[in-house]
């Protein structure tokens, strides 16, 4: 079967839904740690390979030690282990520093743009409701908060598919 051209293609395409975003968000990390401590089903630091590589790189550990000491496989998807007591972020020093934020996962990099809060319900309940920083600071435009949600899908595809 022939493909229609490009110019039909386009004329048939929907266009988008904006998003409640469109006009930007205002966020800006306050360093409270906050997003560090266990809170239900947002809780898990997944780990992407990179993640796994950047991360020994930064504690000067072989990949194959780190991943012994700090991960685990939880069905089917590596993720960082946990604060037996309290559930939290095994890097997570004091309140609210983090051990080590210059190989942090992508995850604590694109956070709070990530694809399944971007929606109004989500966001209020599981992001405003915890987070200080929303509302602070730099304003992200539409582009921007776009940028980030790819990067976010691209991490979360490499992780279901063992990348
Ligand atoms: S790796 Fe660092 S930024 Fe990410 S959850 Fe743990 S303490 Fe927080």
């Amino acid at each position: 079967m022939a493909k229609a051209s490009a110019s039909k293609v386009a004329k048939a395409a929907p266009k988008p839904k904006p998003e409640w975003w469109e006009k930007g968000v205002r966020f800006e990390c306050q360093g409270s740690g906050k997003c560090c401590v266990s809170h239900g089903e947002y809780g898990n630091v997944y780990m992407t390979g990179a993640d796994r590589v950047r991360m020994a790189k930064t504690l000067n550990m072989k990949t194959k030690d780190f991943m012994d000491q700090y991960c685990e496989k939880v069905e089917g998807l590596w993720r960082l282990k946990e604060e037996l007591k309290s559930g939290d972020c095994i890097f997570l020093e004091g309140k609210n520093r983090c051990g080590v934020y210059e190989g942090r996962p992508d995850q604590c990099r694109t956070w709070p743009f990530w694809p399944e809060v971007m929606n109004a319900k989500s966001w209020k309940k599981d992001v405003e409701a915890f987070c200080p920083g929303i509302g602070k600071g730099k304003l992200h435009t539409a582009d921007e908060i776009r940028e980030v949600l790819a990067r976010q899908a691209k991490s979360e595809d490499d992780l279901v598919n063992g990348r």
